[in-house]
């Protein structure tokens, strides 16, 4: 029998995270982590500095300048108690370190970071509520900055959904609202939520669709879920966003879309963008044929249905081997997926090693994580 022992979300997060979100930083935001190293690390000769930790309180590296190999830890000055809080964090050690600096230059990082800044929040509130089946519900919101300053991106353009502290209905936040302000803010106080998809838009009526999966009860459902089902017409929310992952290269002439209930939102997006001439194949995981989410009709689009038929969701290997049964690939392919998080890994190993396909041709997004994936995925490593 296990304890269950409650932890901030930031430690079951990075216990299967911190390796990706190392590798990352270390190959795309090199330039960045030795801005960091040199001008608040105190090594201002530094050639070379590599992540190796990351923990809520701060970060350690490997330092290398002329005088030979060196560790340095850096803490952070923001408390990091759940994910989006960590890329406060960090945001906020590069800005110390740029300030430290004393000039003006952008490293990759900062670029990105120049971009989240841009990202609006828009307040809006329910304007409808409707079953699309017993497991999934469409919330309709309306009205608002949607009338004024919300505009989708891409076609499986998503935003957060910021939703009332629990037992609350006032949101607390406007449009000024940004992370580092609420990892500033008391726990009790800050808005929870998660990210969603925009399932249809009607510019002309200022009003946008999500498609919430409903999952867990009582202690097991997180609070996006659990607001989704008691949510009613007149309820407050604030959109963080929008924003989207989905990049093909150009010359893609052929797409292989991963999803589960989650994903399928922006696999039906996808599929309404596509250029005539492009094909697609669509693995599709749901929990049985009944909870299949409609999705448009398009020649040259190929959707193989696959039922999970009592098994957890976020426990199968469905979609991975459903990859690993596909024909060999054009040679423009673009595969795009959302998904839990091993499922994704899973299908992105494939591809990438099995396949060939490079990094830029791959983007398979972790859109929740499951609890008990999570703890077998700590245990292999
Ligand atoms: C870019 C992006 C777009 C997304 N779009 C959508 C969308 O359109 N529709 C949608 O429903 N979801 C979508 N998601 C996924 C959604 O954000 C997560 O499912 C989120 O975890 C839900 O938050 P929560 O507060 O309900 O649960 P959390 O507090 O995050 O988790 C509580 C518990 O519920 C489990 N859990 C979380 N999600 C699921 C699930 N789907 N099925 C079973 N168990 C789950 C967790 O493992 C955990 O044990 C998207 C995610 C991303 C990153």
């Amino acid at each position: 029998m296990t304890t269950e022992i409650e932890e901030p979300p930031i430690v079951a997060y990075l216990a299967v995270e911190e390796k990706s979100i190392i590798e990352r930083f270390n190959a795309d935001f090199a330039d960045t982590v030795l801005m960091v190293t040199r001008n608040l690390g105190g090594f201002p000769e530094a050639t070379d500095c590599e992540l190796v930790g990351i923990d809520p309180e701060g970060l350690d590296s490997k330092v290398t300048d002329p005088a030979g190999v060196h560790d340095l830890r850096l803490d952070f000055n923001i408390p990091v108690e759940v994910p989006d809080h960590l890329t406060s964090a960090l945001f906020d050690l590069i800005e110390r370190a740029r300030d430290a600096s004393g000039d003006t230059g952008q490293t990759s990082a900062e670029r990105e970071a120049a971009a989240l800044a841009a990202i609006g929040t828009h307040l809006t509130e329910v304007v409808a509520v409707s079953d699309v089946h017993p497991h999934l519900r469409q919330i309709t919101f309306g009205g608002g900055d949607l009338a004024t300053t919300f505009d989708p991106v891409g076609p499986d353009c998503f935003f957060y959904v910021l939703l009332p502290p629990p037992g609350r209905t006032e949101l607390g936040i406007d449009q000024t609202f940004t992370w580092e302000a609420h990892a500033r803010m008391p726990v009790e106080d800050q808005p929870v939520g998660a990210y969603y998809t925009l399932r249809a838009w009607r510019p002309e009526k200022a009003e946008l669709d999500i498609w919430m999966v409903l999952h867990g009860e009582g202690d097991h459902a997180g609070p996006a879920s659990s607001w989704a089902a008691r949510a009613q017409v007149g309820d407050k929310v604030a959109l963080w966003g929008p924003r989207t992952a989905f990049h093909p290269p150009d010359g893609t002439d052929h797409l292989v879309l991963v999803g589960d209930e989650t994903g399928l939102p922006a696999i039906a997006g996808i599929i309404d963008w596509m250029p005539d001439g492009m094909t697609a194949t669509v693995l599709a995981e749901v929990a049985e044929e009944s909870e299949r989410q409609e999705l448009p009709s398009r020649a040259g689009v190929d959707v193989i249905w696959l039922h999970r038929e009592g098994a957890e969701a976020g426990t199968t290997s469905l979609l991975a081997d459903a990859a690993r049964a596909l024909p060999p690939l054009p040679e423009s392919t673009y595969v795009w997926g959302g998904g839990e998080s091993k499922a994704m890994t899973a299908v992105r190993r494939h591809v990438r090693n099995d396949r060939g396909l490079d990094r830029e041709s791959v983007a398979l997004v972790a859109y929740w994580r499951h609890k008990a994936t999570t703890d077998a995925d700590v245990d292999s490593e």
